[in-house]
């Protein structure tokens, strides 16, 4: 089984995606975190990344499509697994499906996370990493901007999903438990409806 979690940043696509990997075997392939540990480690595409990343920008959709495209053919993602980042823009969706096609894969259910974007600047305000310690572009104005790209540039490929009868929308501003016991219907409900493993 093969999911996209899609949502404005903040939306919890992450922590939804946590709980799907412990409960089902998927692989959470987070590309926010792939970046990151990419400039961490000061790789020419972390080098490229920074920058942009320090703006709520989009790193150049070449790039993403064939980070993707390296990492969902990896062994830990044979059972199946959750993207959470991406695709954030139309020209990475329909990449994203040609290439499952050419390897004979699908992506079986795309769950949006509906939140409210006011709250969002709170709850990225005070969003802190397991260690403590805080992303630099959860900072409010760079959130602010992150929230437009989303809207300029991600928003824009619902419909294609939608089109697609892929698109299942939940509601984000629920507790964390009852937004997950809402997503596993949803994949109850994929699975129903003929996913071939
Ligand atoms: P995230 O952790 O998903 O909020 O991602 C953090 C940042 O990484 C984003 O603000 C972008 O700068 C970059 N990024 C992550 N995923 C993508 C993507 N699919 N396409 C372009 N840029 C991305």
């Amino acid at each position: 089984m093969n999911v996209i979690l899609l949502g404005p940043p903040g939306a919890g696509k992450g922590t939804q995606a946590k709980r799907l990997e412990s409960h089902y075997g998927l692989k959470q392939i987070s590309t926010g975190d792939m970046l990151r540990a990419e400039v961490a480690a000061g790789t020419p595409i972390g080098l490229q990344a920074r920058e942009l990343m320090e703006k709520g920008q989009f790193v150049p959709d070449p790039i993403m499509v064939q980070m993707i495209e390296n990492r969902i053919t990896e062994a830990d993602c044979a059972q199946g697994f959750i993207l959470d980042g991406f695709p954030r823009t139309e020209s990475q969706a329909f990449a994203l499906d040609s290439m499952l096609k050419r390897k004979n894969l699908k992506i079986d259910v795309v769950i949006l996370l509906e939140v409210d974007e006011e709250a969002l600047v709170e709850r990225l305000a005070g969003r802190q990493n397991d260690d403590g310690s805080r992303r630099a572009d959860d900072k409010p104005e760079v959130v602010r901007s992150r929230l437009e790209v989303y809207q300029a540039q991600t928003a824009p490929i619902l419909p294609y999903y939608e089109q697609g009868g892929r698109l299942k929308r939940v509601d984000g501003m629920q507790d964390v438990g009852t937004v997950g016991k809402h997503i596993d219907g949803l994949l109850k409900e994929a699975k129903a409806s003929g996913y071939e493993a």
